[in-house]
């Protein structure tokens, strides 16, 4: 496996599968590699002649306020995980390798605006950005995200068609820990009891799920669900919300394919977990 720190050597090594007829499949990260991401790998693996995996935290994806700074690394262990997986090259570049007194960023209209954009204005602008770069230093046939970020998935998915990106942006299922919890790199910002509680999570969307009818109103299962999550006193909710599956609006009665989704705080730490309903 390779490992490669500068956008030349990669622009390099991508260059050496050109005109051979190989499938390349790529995996974007931040690394703290965790079953979540090993399922994308895996993934790309099977469908791709070759994988590359980027292990990069991607300072213009987070706000001033937020824990760019504390985020946890490991990039042994992670580029053990890697080679364990068949992964054939990592690029794990410095932020000053990615970002030089930049002043141009992708954003999206509209599809950023709901759900984690209300808290987090500027994230997919930092995303579709670095997105854009990794996706023209490897030039991937497919490339993979886990439905756990599913408003990325679905801002990436967009945004790479809007921009003609000809490359397969492929859904994977979420990936959880075995009482529900879905896997997450910031799970380890959780305290003993933090961990203890976080399933309220996934408990509250599989009993919201299980009770949807059609022609319900969004909004009692909202409640619902938000009772459920706010019966844990450690868990502070920042969105339950029930969105279309096209555009990412809220939707008030449940007649159609619908996607429901939560990020909760658990002290300083916000998690993210949904389901589509309908699909
Ligand atoms: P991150 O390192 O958090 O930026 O995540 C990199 C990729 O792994 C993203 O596409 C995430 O959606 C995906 N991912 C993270 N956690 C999970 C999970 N529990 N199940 C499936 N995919 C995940």
């Amino acid at each position: 496996m390779k490992t490669i720190k500068t956008v030349k050597e990669l622009r390099e090594y991508r260059k050496t599968f050109d005109g051979k007829g190989v499938s390349i499949g790529f995996v974007p990260t931040m690394g703290y590699l965790h079953d979540g991401h090993m399922a994308l790998v895996d993934a790309s693996v099977k469908a791709n002649d070759i994988t590359f995996v980027s292990i990069f935290v991607n300072p213009t994806q987070f706000a001033p306020n937020e824990d760019l700074e504390s985020y946890p690394r490991d990039l042994d262990r992670d580029l053990k995980l890697c080679e364990e997986h068949g992964v054939d090259c990592v690029f794990t570049p410095d932020p000053d390798e990615m970002y030089q007194n930049q002043k141009t960023y992708v954003t999206i209209e509209d599809l950023g605006a709901h759900l984690c954009g209300k808290s987090r204005p500027t994230h997919f602008r930092g995303v579709l950005t670095v997105l854009t770069k990794l996706f023209h230093f490897t030039r991937p046939d497919r490339a993979y995200f886990g439905k756990k970020d599913v408003q990325q998935y679905f801002i990436v998915k967009k945004g790479m068609k809007d921009l003609n990106f000809d490359l397969e942006i492929c859904p994977v299922d979420t990936v959880r820990e075995a009482d529900g919890l879905a896997t997450s790199s910031r799970n380890v910002y959780l305290s003993e009891e933090e961990r203890k509680a976080a399933p309220i999570i996934h408990q509250a969307l599989e009993h919201g799920e299980a009770s949807i009818v059609k022609g319900m109103k969004a909004q009692d299962l909202i409640d619902q669900i938000t009772k459920e999550i706010e019966s844990e006193p450690l868990a502070k909710i920042d969105y339950v919300s029930v969105v279309d599956q096209e555009d990412l609006a809220p939707v008030e009665v449940i007649d159609g394919p619908v996607l429901v989704a939560v990020a909760v705080f658990f002290g300083k730490t916000r998690l993210l977990d949904n389901f589509f309903y309908g699909e």
